[in-house]
């Protein structure tokens, strides 16, 4: 029997995913912290926000990723996103060849856009035969999508495909690098048919999409995770990476000398994300 686990329970502190290099614990880690005053913090980013139905999000200020980048990045015409989409974007191009594989086909929209692309998805199921219903679970109304958020970007591959991979993604080497890759970069993706008719990548920062790297667990079931916890910490190889806090108070402690960033989702929850680098 491994020491590691009795080790880990003498000291209180219970492993909520991971195993070898990488686990995500509940709670702070141990050792000095530092108090931060929330809201002497810069004004939250709504990177957590989880649009549906329930809970709909108003229009994005959005970036051009044309005026911004130029061809830099393979686009199809032009798409509008979050700017620091833009640049996670930039910093996978800059270590693989993109345009080799991929093609950006959407960004961010506005409800009124989302709207369009709706009814016109109706229209286009409707005409061989399949249910409107089915166009609408996948192609959600205005303000109910990802896609307002100016989040969430969605991708072709391109050239020759092997058609075989029931996860769209696996079709080609550069699916494949995405696949392995797009969570150092920031990007999470859930798979087809997750509210989007293409493949659906969603921005979440890095350190949210390492924590959910680590837990296999989606956004939500990782936000009401933080919710139950409202401390979670990750580490690699037994050093602190980050740690993520449920905003409770009008102060809180956070390990010494850690950025911080605070964000919000749709449903009144805020959360301290703390990372060493
Ligand atoms: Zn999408």
């Amino acid at each position: 029997m491994s020491l590691l686990p009795e080790a880990e329970e003498t000291k209180g502190r219970r492993v909520l995913f991971g195993q070898g290099s990488e686990r995500l614990y509940a709670g702070l880690p141990e050792g000095e912290t530092e108090t931060v005053i929330i809201e002497k913090l810069p004004a939250a980013d709504d990177l957590f926000a989880l649009p549906d139905a329930a809970h709909p999000v108003p229009d994005a200020q959005l970036c051009s990723l044309r005026s911004m980048v130029g061809s830099f990045l393979p686009v199809e015409g032009d798409v509008m996103l979050r700017e620091e989409v833009i640049y996670a974007l930039c910093d996978m191009a800059l270590d693989y060849p993109l345009a080799e594989g991929i093609t950006i086909i959407r960004g961010g929209l506005t409800g009124e856009e989302q709207n369009a692309w709706q009814k016109e998805a109706v229209e286009r199921y409707e005409k061989v035969g399949r249910e409107a219903a089915e166009a609408m679970a996948l192609v959600p109304e205005g303000g109910e999508s990802e896609h307002q958020t100016g989040w969430a970007v969605d991708i072709r591959l391109t050239g020759t495909l092997q058609m075989g991979w029931r996860d769209a993604l696996q079709r080609n080497a550069a699916g494949r690098w995405l696949t392995e890759q797009m969570g150092s970069y920031g990007f999470v993706y859930e798979g087809a048919g997750a509210a989007c008719e293409d493949i659906h990548l969603r921005y979440v920062g890095k350190p949210m999409a390492k924590v959910i790297h680590v837990s296999g667990q989606g956004l939500e079931e990782m936000l009401s995770m933080l919710e139950k916890e409202k401390a979670v910490t990750l580490e690699r190889n037994g050093q602190v990476i980050l740690c993520m806090q449920l905003v409770e108070e009008e102060t809180m402690q956070i390990p010494l000398g850690m950025i911080t960033r605070l964000s919000v989702d749709n449903r009144g929850r805020t959360i301290l994300c703390a990372t060493a680098e």
